[in-house]
């Protein structure tokens, strides 16, 4: 097969675009995906200047997600002096798995020469990961203590270092997966919060001046027709997120941090067992197989109902509590004790 741009040999068919497309084709389209959606959302502030630019600190895991939205971001931002990036890794403590993809965090950022902080469990709440599901004081899932561990870091640093945003390497599975759990749960007041947190434009205008039928392909259903012209709420609790790469499907990451020889480490977490995410990527994979285009229809109808959820909210409804201080660690919480210090106090009793 041809490549549909420039002749030269075919390394992808994406299927819901149609398009075949060669290997330098495929990373120029994965570029531009990139950062039309920092465009659509209003990434970059009007009011940043060199003097005083927009600090984008990226949750950087090592995994090829994460990787390439470095490289990208590096290569759209070096020469730009209103935004400057720092990259934040975390060591959750998980023997073998995560000493291996840190190196290939420190391999990347060195190259580009990003500032790169590294952040350890152990340092932070004395508990490693891998001791965690030893104990299991509240017969959970590995990634429900690790999340609300990685959450209270990623907030907390992402104030220290000064960050106006904290970016994720999120790709379009991730997020129509998580659409679709939302979804089957019924679960409005977490899709508006999603919203809120990640999904919503920084402003409001920013959408009216995208740029459709460019024809660099692989763009598939354009999320971002659908969406509503609603900006999301300031979060004072909360640094923004954004996931600049959540328009481009998984494998189409992975195949450009190979294209591009970037280096990601690959393998899973040990400790990795979403069980429910683990059926809905199944019934994802086998819907887009036989319906090429599902993720990006999916992602459209959502984005607009979950900003329909967020506009429509009740500011004195229960799913917006009052934020107050948690009584031991200061963080943001709706309780006394957050629920980090619960965790940390339940692993203590072991
Ligand atoms: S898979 Fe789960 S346990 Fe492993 S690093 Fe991710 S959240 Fe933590
Ligand atoms: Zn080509
Ligand atoms: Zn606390």
């Amino acid at each position: 097969m041809e490549c549909d741009k420039c002749g030269d040999s075919a390394a992808v068919h994406a299927e819901y675009s149609g398009l075949h497309l060669c290997e330098g084709h495929l990373c120029q389209a994965v570029d531009k995906r990139v950062r039309r959606r920092v465009r659509e959302d209003g990434l970059v502030p009007d009011d940043a200047t060199p003097e005083d630019p927009d600090t984008w600190v990226i949750g950087l895991s090592g995994g090829k997600d994460s990787v390439v939205l470095t490289q990208i971001l590096h290569e759209t931002f070096d020469e730009d002096p209103r935004i400057e990036l720092v990259a934040l890794s975390i060591h959750e403590g998980i023997e073998g798995y995560r000493d291996e993809s840190l190196d290939a965090c420190v391999e990347l950022t060195e190259d580009l020469g990003i500032r790169h902080e590294v952040v350890h469990y152990e340092d932070e709440f004395d508990v490693r990961m891998d001791d965690v599901v030893e104990d299991d004081p509240e017969s959970m899932a590995a990634c429900a203590y690790c999340g609300v561990f990685r959450r209270d870091v990623l907030s907390r640093y992402a104030e220290e270092l000064g960050a106006d945003k904290l970016l994720t390497g999120h790709n379009l599975d991730d997020e129509a997966e998580t659409a679709l759990m939302n979804f089957l749960e019924g679960d409005v007041r977490q899709m508006a919060k999603h919203f809120e947190a990640s999904l919503g434009p920084f402003d409001g205008d920013s959408r009216a001046e995208e740029d459709h039928g460019d024809g660099d392909g692989g763009d598939g259903g354009g999320s971002s027709d659908a969406a509503t012209d609603h900006a999301r709420e300031d979060q004072d609790h909360h640094v923004p997120r954004a996931k600049p790469l959540r328009d481009v499907p998984e494998k189409e990451v992975a195949l450009y941090a190979r294209f591009r020889d970037l280096p990601a480490h690959i393998t899973e977490c040990p400790h990795a067992e979403e069980a429910y995410r683990g059926e809905i990527q199944q019934l994802m994979l086998k819907l887009e197989e036989n319906h090429p285009g599902t993720r990006h229809s999916i992602m459209a109808g959502y984005e607009e109902l979950a900003s329909l959820a967020s506009s429509a909210q009740d500011p004195d409804d229960e799913a917006t509590p009052d934020f107050g201080e948690c009584e031991r660690c200061g963080a943001p919480t709706a309780r006394d004790l957050c629920r980090k210090c619960g965790l940390l106090d339940a692993l203590e009793a072991v």
